[in-house]
């Protein structure tokens, strides 16, 4: 599909993490990622966005179109669904009259490759600071088709990852003029869809380094 890919750091700071992405200083959504520090005030990418700004910044000027793979790190507790370090894969698309409904088309036609399957799908509300509208895409369960299984809660849907179009201040603060430009951006984990592709249950396995685990792939 065009796009360039451009690694994240592992180790990065607050401007990238929280300032260039909207979240001014004292900002309650900061308190939403429970990130790693270092003692000299160096923060461990919570998301694979700390990348957004540089991106707009080495493409610019639009078209752009960037994916940003990396490591993500979250001091939380770890259970069958949570790691404290797992990786997204985070994308941007800017250009002249660019709409949801580019967005839309661009990560259905992903993951229906991905998944090897056609999927219904959808969006619904969410909450980012760094984007405007902020959805979560959601897609049919590829298990069931919507019947209902373990793997979708029983729902028949299966939300896979947050998205929505880049706010005007992020673009700004990237260089790129909004009343000229619109993009969007998403990220997704890469564990979580490896997951459902796969069906493994416990995302902990990934990185255990247990090779009766990793033989089988
Ligand atoms: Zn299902």
């Amino acid at each position: 599909m065009g796009f360039n890919v451009l690694e994240s750091r592992q180790i990065d700071d607050d401007y990238h993490m929280f300032e260039s992405l909207n979240f001014p200083k004292g900002h309650p959504a900061r308190d939403m990622y429970d990130t790693f520090t270092t003692e000299e005030g160096y923060i461990l990418p919570a998301h694979t966005s700390t990348m957004q700004n540089r991106a707009l910044k080495m493409y610019g000027p639009p078209p752009i179109a960037v994916v940003l793979p990396g490591r993500c790190f979250r001091n939380e507790a770890t259970d069958a669904g949570h790691e404290h370090t797992f990786h997204q894969i985070e994308g941007i698309y800017v250009d002249k009259n660019i709409s949801l409904g580019n967005m839309q088309a661009t990560i259905k036609t992903f993951l229906e490759a991905y998944l090897k399957k056609e999927l219904e799908v959808k969006v619904q509300p969410a909450y980012f600071p760094f984007t405007e509208p902020d959805c979560e895409f959601v897609i049919s369960c590829p298990f069931c088709n919507k019947a209902g299984c373990s793997t979708c809660g029983h729902s028949g849907w299966i939300e896979i990852m947050g998205c929505g179009m880049i706010h005007p201040n992020v673009l700004r603060e990237g260089g790129i003029d909004p009343e000229e430009y619109s993009g969007f951006a998403w990220g997704f984990g890469v564990d979580r869809l490896t997951m459902i592709k796969l069906g493994i249950n416990d995302i902990r396995y990934i990185r255990e380094s247990n090779l009766n685990f990793l033989k089988q792939f």
